[in-house]
């Protein structure tokens, strides 16, 4: 069973004549890296969206989102199994201190503090983050920012992982070191995720898969050589 299923999704926003989406079908299993990929306004942060089941209700929604098998929709909330992070690095923080924005989500979920130190001492161990653990949130670079919202995120142990255009407002370097942890976390814990980006070269660096969009559809995909070829 694949991990996300949509079947045959038709979205069109409110106060809009053309869909955002148009019949759009995609399967993504468990440990793919899928990247969608396409120019601005092909609707790859509608579908995003439509998989964080957020804008549902406001727009015109037809087909069939699946997770894990289930059903999305009012009755089902996927929130806890999905992390998102933005692409503006400035979006997600809240605390004033590294620390206490990595503790900030565990606190409302109910853990034991020995569980929250466990989760917060993987994560930081996993991101060689050790060093900036007492460091101010505002004197952190982007780069910095965009590797807390992923630790934040991660913490919450989801079981996918989408990200929109995570490296847009990073510098080069920034961005390579942000593209690689997330190579790092799909090969090493298997997670899944889906990332939307519109530059190739990001594309060609961390994907194993490609989904390249066009007006709301999938024009081509599969493996990222292949999709280039045919592009
Ligand atoms: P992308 O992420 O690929 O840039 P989007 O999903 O943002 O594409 O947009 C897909 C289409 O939907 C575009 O034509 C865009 O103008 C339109 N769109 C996006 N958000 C809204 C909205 N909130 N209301 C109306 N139209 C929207
Ligand atoms: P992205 O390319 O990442 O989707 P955009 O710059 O297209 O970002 O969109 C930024 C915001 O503007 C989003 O909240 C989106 O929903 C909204 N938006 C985009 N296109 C439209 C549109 N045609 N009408 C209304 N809102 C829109």
């Amino acid at each position: 069973m694949a991990l996300i299923e949509i079947n045959d999704v038709t979205f069109t926003y409110p106060q809009s004549s053309v869909p955002a989406l148009e019949q759009l079908s995609l399967r993504v299993e468990k440990g793919q890296f899928v990247v969608l990929f396409g120019p601005s306004g092909c609707g790859k942060s509608t579908l995003l969206r439509i998989l964080k089941n957020e804008i549902s209700p406001h727009g015109q929604l037809s087909g069939e989102v699946l997770f894990n098998g289930r059903s999305a929709g009012a009755a089902t909330d996927f929130s806890r199994e999905i992390g998102f992070v933005f692409q503006d690095p400035e979006n997600q923080v809240v605390a004033d201190e590294v620390l206490h924005e990595l503790v900030f989500g565990l606190e409302n979920i109910g853990l034991s503090t020995n569980d929250m130190r466990n989760r917060v001492a993987e994560i930081v161990d996993f991101m060689g983050a050790e060093p900036l653990l007492h460091r101010k949130t505002h004197d952190l670079s982007g780069g910095q920012k965009q590797q807390l919202n992923l630790a934040s995120v991660l913490l919450m142990q989801p079981g996918v992982l989408l990200l929109d255009e995570p490296t847009a407002q990073l510098d080069p370097v920034s961005a390579r070191e942000f593209l690689d942890m997330l190579v790092r976390l799909n090969e090493e814990f298997g997670m899944t995720i889906i990332m939307a980006e519109h530059r190739l070269d990001e594309v060609m660096a961390v994907a194993d898969r490609v989904v390249m969009m066009g007006n709301g559809r999938v024009l081509l995909e599969g493996a990222p050589s292949n999709v280039i070829r045919q592009m």
